[in-house]
């Protein structure tokens, strides 16, 4: 970090910031000027509140030169983190598909999903018993009912489930849940991320509508910073000016997050585009381009799914698209072998 100072700055103002500073466990590099004092700040200054030293006196300007994410930063975690479920492995080459119903909505339909889905070839099991919906007047979700017919889906298919969560108070709830999705909704809910890293599940973060990377690491990094390592990041399409699809997806996400952080990163081709025509094309380009698997919306009955059964893919279609999904996977891990 560079702090630069303002002309002929208050001497005595300017040794207590290099005292506060130093409390802070940064090295200075002092530099005076003709006109300026640069000072070149080095070590850990993520902890450093760059608004708070912007707006002290004798500043006339803070630049970052390292990342405000220590925890998110590949930098200092050069290796791929690798997520445990159960006994399998999500990131580390493998290939992770979730797939189910966007909402929980009865035993049979769970049920139902559960076994077709694992079938074809799905790793783990997704449905929402909390649902964000932004009319007030919609389904709003099973809630504690629909977290229970997802475990005896589980009970009945073997296959590992994540679902959303969406305040802390729900978090008793999630105990026996094996990975917690942080929707696009709540994912600058600094509180519950706080809370999630608290806890030792994986922690699915998907990405806000209007986040930056680097507003999406800091989310990761509020989880790691409270002691949770298992972070696993969702790119689910993000607000453009294009109004075709219901978001744009973002592919470059995959190749960007890969350099920037170490975490496994999921495509969500369903709410990315919000039309079912759409998914395999586009999950077929979040895994060439590198990401470590998928998240797709699969309903038995789409047409009469009670939360976006347009973006859902019947289980037909699931098989057929899931089959190819595995196919590119393998072949992509021949070719870097
Ligand atoms: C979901 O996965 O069910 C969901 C609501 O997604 P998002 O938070 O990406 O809109
Ligand atoms: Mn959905």
């Amino acid at each position: 970090m560079i702090v630069i100072l303002k002309q002929n700055p208050n001497a005595s103002q300017v040794s207590h910031l290099k005292t506060w500073l130093e409390s802070k466990n940064v090295k200075i590099h002092e530099s005076v000027g003709d006109s300026h004092i640069i000072l070149g700040l080095v070590g850990d200054t993520s902890k450093l509140d760059i608004d708070l030293i912007s707006a002290l006196d004798i500043v006339e300007d803070v630049k970052r030169v390292q990342e405000p994410y220590k925890n998110a930063n590949r930098k200092f975690h050069s290796e791929d983190t690798v997520i445990k479920v159960k006994d399998m492995q999500i990131g580390g080459g493998t290939l992770t598909v979730m797939a189910g119903p966007c909402s929980v909505e009865s035993e049979e339909q769970m049920i139902t999903v559960a076994k077709a889905v694992k079938e074809a070839g799905a790793t783990i099991l997704r449905g929402g018993a909390f649902k964000p919906r932004t009319s007030p007047y919609s389904f709003q979700g099973l809630g504690a009912e629909g977290l229970e017919l997802l475990k005896l889906a589980r009970l009945e298919t073997g296959l590992p489930i994540v679902t959303e969560i969406m305040e802390i108070s729900q978090l008793p709830l999630f105990e026996d849940v094996d990975i917690i999705q942080v929707g696009t909704r709540n994912m600058q809910n600094f509180n519950l991320l706080r809370e999630l890293g608290r806890q030792s599940k994986p922690v699915m973060i998907k990405r806000g509508m209007s986040a930056t990377y680097e507003e999406w690491l800091m989310s990761a990094e509020y989880v790691m910073a409270s002691g949770n390592e298992n972070v696993i990041l969702c790119e689910r399409g993000i607000r453009t000016f294009e109004s075709y699809t219901r978001n744009t997806l973002d592919i470059a996400a995959v190749p960007v997050l890969k350099k920037l952080s170490h975490f496994p990163i999921i495509i969500d081709p369903s709410h990315a585009t919000g039309k079912s025509s759409l998914v395999e094309p586009l999950a077929m380009a979040g895994i060439a381009a590198g990401a470590d698997g998928v998240m797709i919306e699969v309903h038995n009955d789409p047409e009469h799914a009670w939360c976006d059964g347009p973006q859902s893919l019947n289980l037909e279609n699931f098989k057929t698209i899931n089959k190819k999904l595995i196919s590119l996977h393998k072949f992509l891990k021949s070719e870097e072998e």
